[in-house]
């Protein structure tokens, strides 16, 4: 039987492209200072050294963008990335501190949990939130306490999660196995009804899970799910600007 690649290749491209529109917006130090919105904002989180720089780089094409969180005195920081067209954004990224550190001081680990636990758990634009494991590590407990963090909102449907086991080229193929059904067993304690929770070997190097990683981002859009022409089509009015365009009936009842 034959599958052409091309079948999926045009959301993974369209995806891709929607991605790679990504600027660099602005960047706070906690949760008061970040601008409020109405654009669905993803978040992207994970220990430090697993690879989320270099995932976030290659899924917007952009060789150093996610490196303004590298830059001294960014670290910490939480820092917001655009999306979509220039003059009307569709969605946001935030990229958040990497955790994990073995020489990090308490006082230093205390301020992480604070900011961390206080994004995930308020952040009221939140809808997605891609977690970075290291294939070869799964996950640590600064993983699991970070999905305790947002496991609320979660199990009740308000925030999708979705976990790249990265560098997966480096593991064969009963490794890759393994690495999975490991984090689908941690993964099964946070299902309900109403979650949705995704996960996936993922990597920057073959770029595995590249293309199904961005069509992940862009779907959480009004763009990604084809509602971008249509303001009456009663999308969620959460997703539709509140700038005062458009028609007056589109929002719904939130
Ligand atoms: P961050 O601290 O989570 O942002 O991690 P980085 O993106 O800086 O990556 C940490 C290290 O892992 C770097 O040396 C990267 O080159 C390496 N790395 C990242 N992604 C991959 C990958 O897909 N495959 C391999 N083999 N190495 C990777």
């Amino acid at each position: 039987m034959t599958t052409s690649p091309a079948v999926d290749d045009g959301p993974a491209r369209l995806a891709l492209a929607w991605c790679h529109t990504a600027r660099f917006l602005t960047t706070a130090a906690q949760l008061n200072q970040l601008p409020p919105t109405e654009l669905p904002e993803i978040a992207f989180v994970g220990r430090s050294n697993a690879g989320k720089s270099t995932a976030i780089n290659v899924l917007t094409q952009q060789k150093r963008l996610a490196f303004a969180s590298k830059t001294p005195g960014r670290t910490q920081h939480i820092n917001l990335f655009a999306l979509g067209p220039k003059d009307e954004p569709d969605a946001l990224f935030a990229d958040l501190p990497g955790y994990g550190y073995a020489a990090v001081a308490r006082g230093a680990k205390l301020r992480w949990q604070k900011v961390m636990a206080e994004y995930l758990e308020l952040r009221r634009s939140l809808s997605g939130v891609v977690l970075m494991v290291d294939a070869r590590l799964g996950f640590t407990e600064l993983d699991r306490q970070l999905l305790a963090f947002v496991a609320p909102r979660v199990g009740n449907g308000a925030v999708k999660l979705l976990v790249l086991l990265t560098k997966a080229d480096k593991l064969n193929r009963r490794e890759s196995d393994a690495a999975l059904a490991g984090a689908q067993s941690v993964l099964a304690e946070l299902a309900t009804d109403e979650s949705d929770v995704g996960v996936s070997l993922f990597s920057a190097l073959s770029r595995r899970g590249v293309g199904d990683a961005a069509q992940w981002l862009h779907a959480g859009t009004r763009a990604g799910r084809g509602e971008a022409q249509r303001p009456g089509s009663g999308a969620p009015d959460a997703l539709l600007g509140g700038n005062g365009e458009g028609p007056a009936d589109a929002g719904t009842d939130a």
